[in-house]
């Protein structure tokens, strides 16, 4: 019944249809993955669940940490054949299978941007449904705030143009509210902005000078104008002691750059053990940061002959997991900071050779996010310092048992954690362990999200483990 394909178990394609981004969620076997090729098919798709009860999820970058984006014996609704990028004047229309590499490539063309992530393969749809959030975002918003207007098929089977004047409960649930909930978006209006020319840096101090680095940083990001990003990350592996990278963009030259960084050194105390400067256009910086592969945008793809693939395609997959905090204020206090240090040290002897521990503290917040009242859109984290976000990754050939050690590291440290943490997590950070959840995403906004949730599905024909 459907223009678009149907792939089902036994089709030569259904090793790959079946792949979320995580290798771990391979074994889960939807019993058919459709890609529709309108929002007629859309539709389609979920008027055969509600007739027949099967389960449905929609699939967009299938990036979600969760693998909520698939199901065992039901249908996934893949986007991925719907990924046009067209500007129209001072807005952009996304299909919502594009992925983040599509969307940059399309607008930096033509000297346009829209605040999102970095990793290219990252689907649009669940970036800007859970908020979305990068180096843009203090001087332009969420991708969430960009939004203007969104197609979306409701489980009732109807075709809306969600927007402030229509299905504006809708609209304003879309904006956070996280993927998977309300409805089956098939494109996405959102507002661009210009960019110029983007001076990055990288910078690096002795191991020793970490805690003073993260304090000094913490009060520096406070006191940065809104066209700046930072980001310090903790890296670890099993045999060598962690790494600590600061990185920061100006959208405002390189002038304003350095006079930053050199009030950073000021807040540490000390000057960085090594560090460089590279001005880019905005364009080829964010190709460069999301580690895309030199040659045509083909290449920054995951490999595969399905819609959002490429057969050139050099990007590969991971298997992690993930913890989130929002911090607020001053940031973590010194025990807060001996804490993270205390984990990396632990990270050897606790996790098997093989993996990568991660702490970033991830300077997205603050800026034109945080001037967005917490009750005007869905996305309700607008009075944060910055988001900090815990990883555990683990090779291909870690055994189930193996993988669990690399989880309880990450556990600990996150427990490690909570008697200082504000309790307020990142929705597209999707946490499965996450007990309080509701309230950690969304706050005081939760209430109205399940009456959007109830109006619009009712008979909860889109459910998953953490739906409003
Ligand atoms: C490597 C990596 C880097 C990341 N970097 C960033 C970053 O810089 N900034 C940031 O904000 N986030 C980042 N994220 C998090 C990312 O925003 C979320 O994982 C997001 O949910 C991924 O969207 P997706 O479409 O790829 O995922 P999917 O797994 O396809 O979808 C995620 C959720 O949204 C639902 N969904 C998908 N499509 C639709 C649709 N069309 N309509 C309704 N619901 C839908 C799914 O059912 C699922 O519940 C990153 C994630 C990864 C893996």
């Amino acid at each position: 019944e459907l223009d678009g394909r149907v792939v089902r178990p036994g089709d030569g394609d259904y090793a790959e249809a079946r792949q979320l981004f995580q290798p771990r969620y391979d074994s889960v076997a939807p019993g058919a993955v459709a890609y529709p090729a309108h929002a007629g098919d859309v539709a389609v798709c979920l008027d055969f669940a509600r007739r027949s009860a099967a389960r449905v999820v929609p699939r967009g970058g299938g990036h979600g940490y969760a693998g909520w984006s698939t199901v065992d014996a039901g249908l996934v609704v893949d986007l991925g054949a719907m990924a046009g990028v067209a500007v129209e004047g001072d807005e952009v229309h996304v299909g919502a299978g594009a992925r983040l590499a599509d969307v940059h490539a399309a607008l930096a063309g033509r000297g346009l941007g829209v605040p999102a992530g970095l990793c290219p393969s990252v689907g649009i749809a669940g970036l800007t449904l859970g908020g979305g959030l990068g180096i843009a975002s203090r001087a332009h918003g969420t991708t969430s705030d960009r939004l203007t207007g969104a197609r979306v098929v409701t489980p009732d089977g109807v075709v809306r143009e969600a927007g402030p004047d229509r299905d504006p409960e809708l609209f304003w649930a879309l904006r956070g509210g996280g993927g998977g909930n309300f409805g089956v978006v098939t494109e996405f209006r959102l507002r661009t902005h210009p960019v110029g020319d983007a001076a990055f840096a990288e910078l690096h101090w002795a191991g020793a000078d970490s805690a003073a680095v993260v304090r000094g940083w913490q009060r520096w990001l406070g006191g940065l104008a809104d066209p700046f990003w930072s980001q310090a990350e903790f890296t670890v592996e099993a045999g060598s002691a962690a790494a600590l990278a600061v990185r920061a963009v100006c959208l405002d030259g390189r002038a304003e750059l350095e006079r930053e960084l050199s009030r950073l050194a000021g807040l540490v105390g000390r000057g960085p053990r090594d560090s460089w400067i590279t001005v880019r256009s905005y364009g080829n910086t964010v190709r460069a940061l999301a580690g895309c592969p030199g040659g045509g945008p083909e290449r920054c793809r995951l490999p595969g002959r399905l819609p959002g693939r490429d057969p050139r395609g050099l990007l590969g997959r991971d298997s992690y997991a993930a913890r989130s905090d929002f911090w607020g204020g001053p940031g973590l206090p010194d025990a807060a900071v001996g804490a993270v240090l205390d984990a990396l040290g632990r990270y050897g002897r606790e996790v098997p050779p093989g993996g990568t521990g991660v702490v970033q503290f991830d300077g997205v917040c603050g800026g034109a996010v945080n001037r967005v009242p917490a009750g005007a859109t869905a996305f309700v984290h607008r009075d944060s310092a910055f988001l900090a976000q815990y990883l555990a990754y683990w090779p291909p050939s870690a055994t189930p048992a193996e993988a669990t050690r690399h989880q309880d590291w990450l556990d600990g440290l996150w427990r490690a954690l909570r008697p200082w943490a504000g309790g307020r997590a990142y929705q597209n950070y999707a946490d499965p362990k996450l007990t309080g959840w509701r309230e950690a995403y969304y706050g005081p906004n939760l209430a109205r999200l399940e009456q959007v949730r109830r109006t619009y599905d009712p008979e909860r024909l889109l459910r998953f483990p953490q739906a409003v």
